[in-house]
């Protein structure tokens, strides 16, 4: 069948008032992952942005980019690489620091899974800022991959992380604002 539209899909998000601090507007996906419609959709529709896209590898930001980045590498039949949380990797690892709304956030790479005819497409739940999204894509740069298209599940628009993509050379794609 055609599957949910977009806004079927937004109305599976469920929101969570001052989580994880007063005054954010948490996003919470778990009840989209739990109806299979939903989550079969979404995967469809981030395969159909990606299709003409050339990736050779699609990287997960952990946690939650990871759910959606494995899926939507089986459907393209590629590789998948987590872009890990701090001190989680056995090995060698590159990382990069970057700002959060209140304090610091680091995420690590194994550069060694990397190849430099690489084409990676980035993914995560959710865009807001862009400052996690961006330490993915200067990991992976300098671990020699080519990277120019993030996908997401979700975009706050208003928080410009889109544009904060784009001046570094990255597309967007969400499936819902
Ligand atoms: P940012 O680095 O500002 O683009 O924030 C994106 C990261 O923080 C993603 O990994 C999201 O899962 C998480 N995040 C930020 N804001 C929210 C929100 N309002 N609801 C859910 N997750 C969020």
């Amino acid at each position: 069948g055609p599957g949910l539209s977009r806004d079927e899909l937004k109305q599976l998000v469920r929101t969570v008032p001052d989580f994880p601090s007063s005054g954010i507007q948490f996003r919470d996906i778990t009840t989209l992952l739990a109806h299979g419609e939903g989550l079969s959709a979404s995967v469809d529709m981030l395969a159909g942005m990606a299709a003409d896209l050339g990736a050779t590898k699609v990287a997960g930001i952990e946690a939650r980019g990871f759910i959606f980045g494995t899926a939507l590498a089986l459907r393209l039949g590629v590789g998948f690489v987590p872009i890990r949380k701090a001190g989680k990797l056995p090995v060698e690892c590159i990382g990069e620091d970057y700002a959060l709304e209140y304090g610091e956030a680091r995420v690590e790479l194994d550069p060694s899974i990397i190849g430099s005819d690489d084409k990676v497409l980035v993914v995560d739940d959710l865009l807001a800022t862009g400052g996690t999204a961006l330490a993915a894509v200067r990991l992976l740069r300098r671990a020699g991959a080519e990277v120019s298209h993030a996908l997401f599940v979700i975009d706050l628009p208003e928080l410009g992380g889109a544009g904060a993509l784009a001046e570094e050379g990255i597309t967007t794609h969400a499936l819902i604002d």
